[in-house]
């Protein structure tokens, strides 16, 4: 079952909630080190197998693979090379420190080690290390996008995994943070698995495109393809309505 070297691997995979199928047996492959985008519009699907990959749900069949093991039985606190980072999940009551150290707290991590290791990621988010005693409730929406990240990568994990993180953000902070988000993933070297329903996003963002349809993959090419050699009316329709 190792016809590939990618770092991540879909088989098949088909996800049903009683009658209704989510997944059509999707077939994917991310590269380490990617920064790979899921597209396509509500209801396609993206979050249902962001959750199969990350084990907040399980597939009704087919396999994941991450490099040479299979995770699709794994539980998701098994399953350490992987981390959602959801923007709105930090705790407002404590202070940027004790977010970003909260992973390394649940492993039981000395307390030593964990500050300076919040302090590293401050300085790779571009915060000011003076943050650390910063309240939550205190920081802009900004920069409590950066926190959730340096909580994120506090887990070192291999890949990033983000379901619409911008979505809910004004337009001008949307391109700072995509900015952000693209110069992180070239200064970590992490695989990024990005989801957005926004084909504009996607296309400044990614590496690879993979465009999502009612819980298929109807096109996975680099952006310049998408727009040069669309696949099918379906991937032309989505594109038009960037434009
Ligand atoms: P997207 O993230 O692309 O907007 P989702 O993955 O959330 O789409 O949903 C895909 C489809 O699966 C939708 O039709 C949705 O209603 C359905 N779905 C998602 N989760 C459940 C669930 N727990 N039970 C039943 N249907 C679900
Ligand atoms: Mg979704």
């Amino acid at each position: 079952m190792m016809e590939s070297n990618s770092l991540l691997r879909l088989r098949n995979v088909v996800k049903q909630f009683g009658s209704f199928t989510a997944l059509h047996g999707v077939d994917l492959d991310i590269e380490e080190g990617e920064f790979f985008t899921i597209v396509g519009p509500s209801g396609s699907g993206k979050s249902t197998l962001i959750r199969l990959l990350v084990g907040m749900d399980e597939v009704t069949s087919g396999e994941i693979w991450l490099r040479d093991k299979r995770i699709d039985q794994t539980p998701a606190n098994l399953r350490p090379t992987c981390m959602v980072f959801q923007s709105l999940a930090l705790f407002p009551h404590m202070t940027v420190g004790q977010n970003i150290e909260f992973p390394l707290k649940l492993r039981k991590e000395a307390p030593g080690k964990r500050r300076a290791r919040a302090l590293e990621l401050l300085d790779l988010l571009r915060l000011p290390r003076d943050y650390y005693d910063k309240r939550i409730s205190q920081c802009s929406g900004g920069e409590r996008q950066r926190v959730a990240l340096a909580r994120a990568l506090a887990f070192d994990p291999e890949i990033l995994f983000f379901d619409e993180p911008l979505s809910a953000l004004d337009y001008r902070l949307r391109k700072t943070l995509e900015k952000e988000l693209k110069d992180l993933h070239a200064r970590t070297g992490k695989t990024f698995v990005y989801i957005t329903h926004s084909l504009e996003e996607a296309m400044v963002m990614s590496d690879r495109i993979a465009i999502m349809n009612a819980g298929v993959f109807e096109q996975i090419s680099v952006a310049d393809e998408i727009y040069s050699a669309p696949v099918s009316r379906f991937v032309a329709e989505f594109m038009g309505e960037v434009n």
